[in-house]
């Protein structure tokens, strides 16, 4: 007999750890106890060598999902304390400390199992769960984590439920949203008029979605717009009904086996597509696949059910699904019944729901698979709230985030959270939700910010929440520099300090010279930053209206080169604003460069969504093409100068080389730009780490080609995989320069 001290490191609290343990404990017949640490489980048990290497090397094998073990160090010795039987001992600061909260996660093969079981007591029972999968995050009020305090405190259990919720041998010990047909919430189907439909909901809402009718479907993190996929007719209906006309939908899929027959389905992006998290993945579009409808570009973002209820309404019969987010123009997701009947009236032909409430929304989450792993464009559903883990302790510091793709953080002890997908605060609805998710991030985490992190915009509605909110508390406010932010949440991202060289590419952001900033090359870290290198600043005409109006990007990109730029709609009158420099801010975004470039080469000359130019031309970059124009760079910060490269890119297409051909050469031309910038910030800094963040490293077509091409010449490269490279993953990196600062006495 040995005795075993057990410590096991990372995310094992409040995933059902310890009874997973004390169910291990209980097949390999050990004695001891286990009980929560600060970093993770501590445990003693009293056994034979053999067997208690044994449980060692099962721990991680067999962990719940959810957790996250970092490291499990075992110590043996042959002092035996004499254990009898085994026990889960509470410490005593876990009464003050909080546990973490689960993602909402998709119903597991148990529960799916017994879903379709005809002998089952929750045979076809929309709201089947289990400790392993089912609702969290989003019917949760408030903490402890107890039924009471979740949407399903509406639904005292049965005896049935009851036994199983105290049973530790079941699946559902301690499962808090356990409910059955005789306790628990019940689904209906109303008609476009709000009127329910009698019978069986579900198979109305199928026979609806069937016969080509749009319907409301409540998920679980808010509302979502379904119809079939397959027909073009009622998809573009859907686009009149939603004003929505050109960004792409989302598709569910029955399963991998319907995804591969639209798009093409590597293993890693199978992994991530099934796996238990359920995010939408992005993924390219099979040759011959029919889905212009859905998708206008090189992709389509395909996700699989993951609740009871989807898979219902998928059936036997259903291959995928039009399912997009239920929502009106930049407002937030609806999650309300009574919302989705007022609000959807004229979009809706009918309504699938149910009277579990949503507590939190929480958009799908949206991803690329890069290298392996998740690459977000949004972490939202799945993910939230579970938090970054970083080592060193943390100041508690409310990191505001940006505007547009609006997130924040909330930073205690080890961890960092950042919340899900807020949208754009300057929508109303939206900043009443973006101030409502703070507060209760802060209480479900019992988080007292004493300090506030914001962007350096003086314009962002963010920026207004947090000097209204220093103001307040009387707490220091910490103004972040835009690229600077990005930089470190890349570092954070990845566990790096010191010092990197951080390539950040997006739309705009404040710079620290009043004009916006776009594709910048930084140098420095979580202490400060220096410019290194950008582009020639864009002159907008009409500010923001360029945003949209991408014509008028490329009108003076072209008149900058010298080339005719009278082809362009409304050229004279651009002329004269132009010359006049009434209302022409200058920019450095590397978004205004891609939407200028679609619009010379007429491939989008107006642009209805965010990225809309970038994502188009990615979509049309033939492969296979090594050519590129002419890199330009001079001055300090070393900027790209893109004349030439218009002037050879105006001689391509007077040359009738095809769009296809352009798009690939002018982002070959960006990877060398971003190769050459880098290489002088090596050459300036002595610095080989590279961190690449921003919007526009949302272009699959450089992310498959810049890092490799940066290592080749021995640099060491990272990117994001944990927060998004977009403004959503701004947070992080706020968090992380105000911790510095506030560590080191700045404020
Ligand atoms: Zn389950
Ligand atoms: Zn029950
Ligand atoms: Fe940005």
């Amino acid at each position: 007999m040995e005795r075993l001290s057990l410590k096991i490191r990372g995310i094992v609290q409040g995933v059902g750890f310890r009874p997973f343990i004390h169910k291990l404990v209980g097949s390999y017949g050990l004695q001891g106890y286990i009980k929560n640490t600060s970093s993770g489980v501590e445990l003693e048990l009293e056994g034979e060598r053999a067997e208690l290497e044994r449980f060692v090397r099962d721990v991680p094998e067999k962990a719940p999902k959810l957790a996250v073990i970092e490291s499990v160090e075992p110590e043996y010795s042959e002092e035996l304390v004499g254990f009898t039987g085994f026990e889960i001992r509470q410490s005593k600061r876990e009464a003050s400390r909080n546990t973490l909260i689960s993602p909402d996660i998709c119903i597991c093969d148990d529960c799916l199992r017994e879903l379709f079981t005809p002998t089952d007591r929750r045979y076809r029972y929309p709201f089947i769960n289990c400790t392993n999968c089912g609702p969290r995050f989003t019917i949760i009020k408030d903490v402890p984590y107890d039924r009471i305090k979740t949407s399903m405190g509406a639904f005292p259990m049965c005896p049935d439920c009851d036994r199983e919720y105290h049973d530790i041998e079941d699946r559902r010990y301690h499962a808090q949203p356990d409910c059955c047909p005789v306790c628990g919430p019940r689904v209906f189907f109303l008609d476009r008029d709000g009127r329910e439909i009698p019978g069986d909901a579900i198979e109305t809402a199928r026979r609806a979605v069937k016969a080509g009718e749009i319907i409301a479907v409540k998920g679980l993190g808010g509302m979502h717009l379904a119809c079939r996929a397959d027909d073009a007719g009622i998809t573009m209906e859907l686009r009149r009904r939603k004003q929505r006309d050109e960004k792409p939908f989302a598709v569910m899929c029955r399963d991998a086996a319907a995804a591969r027959r639209i798009c093409e389905l590597d293993a890693d992006e199978e992994r991530v597509l099934t796996g238990f998290r359920r995010p939408i993945v992005l993924l390219k579009k099979r040759g011959g696949a029919e889905l212009g409808h859905v998708s206008e570009n090189g992709y389509v973002g395909v996700m699989l059910p993951y609740t009871p209820l989807h898979y219902l309404l998928f059936g036997n019969d259903i291959d995928m699904l039009i399912m997009t987010s239920a929502n009106l123009s930049d407002t937030p997701i609806m999650y309300k019944n009574n919302e989705a009947l007022e609000k959807l009236r004229g979009i809706a032909d009918g309504f699938l729901l149910h009277d579990r409430d949503i507590q939190t929304r929480c958009d799908d989450s949206l991803c690329w698979v890069l290298d392996g792993r998740e690459y977000f464009a949004r972490r939202s559903r799945g993910y939230v709230p579970f938090p970054v883990k970083l080592e060193d302790s943390r100041t508690r510091i409310l990191a505001c985030g940006a505007e547009q793709k609006a997130s924040f953080c909330l930073s205690k002890e080890d961890y960092i959270f950042p919340s899900q997908h807020i949208g754009d605060l300057k929508n109303y609805e939206t900043l009443e939700n973006y101030e409502a998710q703070i507060a209760h991030f802060e209480r479900l985490f019992d988080i007292a910010p004493r300090a506030v992190a914001c962007d350096l915009h003086p314009d962002y509605m963010s920026t207004e929440y947090a000097e209204r909110l220093a103001k307040r508390d009387g707490i220091p406010l910490i103004r972040v520099q835009h690229h600077h932010a990005h930089m470190a949440a890349c570092m954070a991202d990845n566990r790096l300090t010191g010092e990197a060289i951080g390539l950040v590419w997006d739309g705009t952001g404040y710079g620290t010279d009043g004009t916006s900033w776009g594709a910048e090359c930084l140098a420095g870290g979580y202490s400060g930053f220096e410019r290194l290198g950008s582009i020639r600043p864009i002159p907008l005409i009409g500010g923001d209206r360029a945003v949209k109006e991408s014509f008028r990007v490329a009108y003076v990109l072209l008149s900058a080169a010298g080339c005719g730029a009278d082809g362009i709609e409304s050229a004279d009158a651009l002329r004269a604003q132009l010359e006049a420099g009434l209302n022409c801010p200058l920019s450095s975004g590397m978004g205004r460069l891609f939407d200028g470039i679609a619009a010379i080469i007429g491939i989008k000359e107006r642009c209805s969504y965010e990225g809309q130019g970038a994502v188009l031309l990615e979509a049309a970059a033939e492969c296979g093409i090594d050519a590129r124009y002419t890199v330009t760079l001079e001055g300090e910060p070393l900027r790209f100068d893109w004349r030439e490269m218009i002037r050879e890119i105006v001689r391509d297409k007077s040359l009738g080389v095809p769009a296809g051909v352009v798009a690939a050469k002018f982002m070959n031309t960006l990877i060398d730009v971003g190769t050459a910038q880098c290489r002088y910030a090596r050459e300036k800094t002595g610095l080989t780490h590279i961190v690449l963040s921003g919007g526009s490293f949302q272009n699959m077509y450089i992310m498959r080609r810049l890092p490799a091409r940066l290592r080749g010449e021995c640099f060491e490269v990272y990117h994001h995989s944990r927060v998004s490279a977009n403004d959503e993953g701004l947070s992080l990196g706020q968090l992380m320069i105000a911790q510095y600062a506030l560590e080191n006495g700045q404020y």
